[in-house]
């Protein structure tokens, strides 16, 4: 039986200490603020930002919201940015994706200051995971490696495998692993033999967007499984990438879903803003 991952368990020490370093940094004179952005009216995105503002409220940050109308114009809301770019009293911001058809994302990502890019998206900030001299991480893989780190899982001389390679997931991912000395294999759709490859796999970080797609015939005995996906089952049931029933009597570690990744993607985002707010104050003791 593997020993299940308690993300929610880790994503509460992770917010316990970014309310406590909020706190020390308030009583610097520094408040922690991160401008939320949302444009229109979709409804997944309504939740999340909810979701992201009550956070701020538990920890103590201050969240500032913007929503916008749907028909924003991109000239509109690249203003806003530059705004709130120059505003010293917003340290962190993210503008929630997906954006309105029209809008265009990647200018709009490139258009947020990196030292305030809490999402870490920015080019700059997804470049600097490349040197491994980074500050901000984007929340999904860094709140992975936490959750390793948490249960003692060191990736040195191991073989990781990521499935997918999105620019949010995927990619700084394997970056985050190789850095810790794992050896590592990226996997995506047109990857041959899938499951040649993730039975190989001392650590599995699956990030598809596919219901339960790693079966238990796919995984190596004693294998680290870590499930990034937030999915639908057939009976409209919340579910991950990995097939958990078949799966989990042959992993040593195995992430639940929900209740694994998706709280550390949530606490990360906390840490990014306390982040952003310890750049901002640094700034302002140089000038
Ligand atoms: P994405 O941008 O759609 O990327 C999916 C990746 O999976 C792509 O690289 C794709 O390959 C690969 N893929 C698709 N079908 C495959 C197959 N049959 N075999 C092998 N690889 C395949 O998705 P994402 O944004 O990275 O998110 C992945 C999952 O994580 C989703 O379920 C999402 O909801 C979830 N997620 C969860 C959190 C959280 O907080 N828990 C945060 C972010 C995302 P190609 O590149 O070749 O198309």
């Amino acid at each position: 039986m593997a020993i299940l991952i308690d993300g929610k368990k880790v994503a509460a020490d992770i917010l316990a200490d970014a309310s406590e370093k909020t706190k020390e940094l308030k009583a610097q004179g520094k408040e922690v603020s991160l401008a939320v952005i949302i444009v229109g009216n979709n409804p997944a995105s309504r939740v999340y930002v909810n979701n992201k503002e009550k956070d701020c409220a538990n920890c103590g940050i201050r969240s500032i919201e913007y929503a916008l109308d749907e028909n924003t114009t991109q000239e509109e809301l690249e203003a806003l940015i530059n705004k709130l770019n120059n505003d010293d009293s917003v340290d962190g911001i993210l503008c929630q994706l997906p954006l309105p058809k029209h809008l265009d994302e990647k200018i709009v990502i490139e258009s947020i200051s990196p030292d305030k890019d809490v999402d870490a998206f920015h080019p700059i900030n997804t470049g600097k995971i490349m040197s491994g001299d980074y500050n901000l991480l984007p929340c999904t893989p860094a709140g992975v490696m936490e959750l390793l780190k948490a249960y003692d899982i060191d990736a040195t001389g191991k073989h990781c495998v990521v499935i997918g390679r999105s620019n949010i997931v995927g990619k700084p991912m394997a970056m985050l692993l190789l850095h810790k000395n794992g050896t590592v294999s990226i996997c995506h759709s047109r990857t041959k033999d899938l499951a040649e490859m993730t039975k190989q796999a001392d650590i599995l970080v699956v990030a598809i967007g596919k219901a339960k797609f790693v079966t238990g015939d796919m995984v190596k005995e004693g294998a680290v499984v870590i499930d990034v996906g937030m999915d639908r089952d057939e009976n409209g049931k919340l579910c991950g990438d990995v097939d958990f029933d078949s799966v989990e009597p042959k992993a040593s570690y195995i992430t639940p879903v929900p209740g694994g990744v998706g709280p550390m993607t949530r606490a990360i985002l906390m840490q990014n803003a306390v982040t952003a707010a310890k750049i901002s104050l640094s700034k302002k003791v140089v000038k």
